[in-house]
Order: structure tokens, then sequence, then C-alpha cells
């Protein structure tokens, strides 16, 4: 018997180790490849020196708590009891595992929207959960009437992303009337928003979960540390959620790590102290406005994107391939790996569409794109 039977190995180890195979330039899995902040890096040393090295609380390093509680406080004007409603977790990878372990029992249904992020399904799935998968419309936006025709008594939760990975899109406030008035008629139903990618987005502001006071009761907000400062190999995140929802999954956490990282925690703490939160909109934004401008004479029709640091770009004119073989193919010819978005459907719905991350210093957009105009 395996637990997953249809799951293999996932898209971004398989497209990066390829990239490394061809020695191409890597702009298929999400990570940032310029250096981060020094003063980062300085703080992490000195918090090293310090006697910080055991266990941490279950829930997290409680100054740092606090610190979250002020972040949502400035971000969101929301308002949280630290202690009670935040939980650190090991990225959001593990927040959302540990969600969906405390929260989801034996057939319980979850809505997940397709195309959705990797990890969704298979969490689901362990928590022996019953995934419906929805598909979102031509323009990556919720079909509200159809996800409230696949609501039942069986839904325990619907799980948002927003901003949207692979896609870039954003939710708008007619999403989340929409979403209000689908918990207005399943008042069990608990909404899983992953924000993770919360403080990019541009021309639009992002519409925030933590903003919506109806939804406070039902909702669990994911967020991640990795993306906001650009260390997606600490993994560090956290998840906010109301006290009686928080209370399970903090009995799940303490047996699945029972707490994260000390110095990573103490470290992000005093970080917090000094920075003002990034201005990681803009600074996205003129990456992606550069990145569209290089891809602009390859034969790529690049669709919208308004907030993540991906760039969903489309390949109808260039070949009839499945996307996979078009991504294998454009790393062994042109030496750019990107990320295919089939796997990120239920059924591998190829769309002859792939995802370039942007999250890269200037220089290697100008390499990848200069490879990509011989296409
Ligand atoms: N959710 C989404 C939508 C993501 O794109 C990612 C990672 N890129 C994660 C969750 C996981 O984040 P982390 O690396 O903090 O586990
Ligand atoms: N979230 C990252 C992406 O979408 C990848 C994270 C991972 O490799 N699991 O590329």
């Amino acid at each position: 018997m395996t637990k997953l039977p249809q799951t293999g190995t996932s898209i971004f180890s398989k497209m990066t180790s390829l990239a490394n195979q061809y020695d191409a330039i890597n702009l298929s899995q999400g990570f940032p490849n310029f250096p981060i902040d020094k003063r980062l890096v300085e703080i992490l040393s000195q918090t090293a020196t310090e006697d910080i090295h055991q266990y941490m609380p279950s829930a997290g390093y409680p100054p740092l708590l606090e610190k979250i509680a002020s972040l949502l406080l400035q971000s969101y004007q929301r308002k949280i009891t630290p202690e009670k409603e935040i939980l650190i977790t090991a990225g959001a990878t593990q927040g959302i595992y540990v969600t969906l372990q405390a929260l989801i029992a034996f057939n319980d249904e979850v809505i997940i929207l397709d195309p959705s992020y990797d990890s969704y399904e298979p969490a689901v799935l362990l928590a022996n959960g019953k995934p419906i998968r929805i598909p979102l419309d031509e323009n990556f936006c919720p079909n509200w009437n159809l996800i409230a025709k696949n609501c039942s008594d069986k839904t325990k939760m619907i799980i948002i992303n927003n901003p949207h990975n692979p896609s870039g899109n954003i939710l708008n406030e007619a999403d989340f009337i929409a979403l209000e008035f689908l918990i207005s008629k399943f008042p069990n139903l608990i909404v899983l928003s992953d924000e993770v990618y919360e403080y990019i987005t541009f021309e639009e502001k992002h519409l925030s979960a933590h903003t919506r006071k109806s939804l406070r009761n039902h909702c669990i907000t994911v967020s991640s540390f990795g993306k906001t400062f650009h260390i997606t190999g600490w993994k560090i995140g956290y998840l906010v959620a109301p006290e009686h929802l928080m209370k399970e999954i903090k009995k799940v956490h303490q047996f699945l790590v029972f707490s994260v990282n000390s110095i990573a925690q103490v470290a992000i703490n005093h970080y917090l102290d000094e920075v003002e939160l990034p201005g990681l909109g803009a600074f996205y934004q003129e990456k992606r406005d550069y990145f569209r401008k290089l891809l602009h004479p390859t034969p790529f029709e690049l669709l919208p994107c308004k907030g993540t640091y991906f760039q969903v770009a489309s390949y109808h004119s260039i070949s009839n391939e499945n996307d996979v073989q078009f991504c294998e193919n454009l790393v062994k010819n042109q030496g750019v790996a990107a990320i295919p978005l089939s796997p990120f459907y239920k059924n591998n719905t190829d769309l002859k569409m792939i995802r370039f991350c942007f999250a890269k210093d200037n220089e290697t957009l100008e390499k990848a794109a200069q490879k990509l105009l011989s296409l």
C-alpha cells in the first residue's frame, strides 16, 4: 500500500535538477538568486552567539509572536492575541500540512482551485480528506457559482491562494463578497488562505483575508518569511487562526515538529526591530516589467501578472509539444529552465503554458532572454 500512489517527485525538484544537469539558467523553482540583506546576515551571525540554541516554546518565540501581531496591525489593521492566534511554522508548507492534519477528518471535502500549488492535494489526502478540484476560469479567477455548486454539508474547507501561484492573479473585493456569501450559506466552512506572496503585488493592492472581519472566525492565513525576506531556504513562516481552530492546530504541531528553528526565529525577531516592511511590491514590479520587456521580442505570449514573482507565458505559437516536453526541451536546447503549468492541474491539463520565475538579478534575466530569442 502506498499513501500517495499518484504522486511523483515535485516538478520544482525535477526542473531544478534538470537545470543543474544541463547548466541551464534556472527560472523554474521559485527562489531569488540575489544576495539577501547584509544586515540580516549580520544579525544572524550575532544571534548565533546568544544563548538560544535549545527548544523554543512550541507556538514560537514569544517576542516574535508579538512582532508578528504588530506587523498584522500595521499591514492590515488587524488586532490579534499573539499567544492564542499565531503559530510559527517550518515554512508555509508545514503550516498548510499541520492545518489539514488538525482540521480535516475522513472523507471531509476540501475545495482546491486549479491551477493549484502542488502541496495542497497531497496534504488533503494524507489527512484522509477528499480533494474537490475546481478550475479557475480562463483569467485564473474563481468561478464562485461553480464553487457554490460543489459545496455541501460535506465541504469542510476551501483553500484560496492570493496572490496566486502560478498565475500571478489576485483576488478582489467581489471575490471576497462571493466568499463571504458562500460562508453565510455554509457556516461551518473553513477558509485556508495561502498568502505567502502577500507583500508582492503591483498596480493593485493586496486584499488580505485578514482585513475581512466576517472571515476571522473561519479563516486560517498562511505567511512565509521565505518570500518576504528572500530567505526561502530558512523555511520559516506562520499561521494566524482564531483560537478555537488554533487550539486544534497546535495539538498536531507539537507532534509534527514541536517547535521551529530557534536561531531563525530570534534573528527574524531582531531584524523586524530594524526594518520597515520591505518595498517588495515596487522591487518586484521593476523586475516584472524588465523581464516582460526582455521577452517582448520572443514568440511567447505573456499573460498578465498582478503579483508574485512568476510570469506565465503561452508558447502556442512556438510548439505543439505538451508543456512538460516543451520545458525539458527548453532546458536542453535553449539552456533555460521553466515550470510547466500542467502539474498544477487535476488531470495534468496541458494549456501550452509555462511559468518563469523573475526573482533573479538583471544579468540572469538578460542572459535567459538572450537564449530565448533563438526560439
Ligand atoms: N504556498 C505557495 C503558493 C508557494 O508558492 C509556496 C512556495 N513557494 C509555499 C506555499 C511554501 O512556502 P515555504 O517555502 O515557506 O514552505
Ligand atoms: N513554491 C516554489 C515554487 O512555486 C517552490 C517550492 C518548492 O520547491 N517546494 O516554485
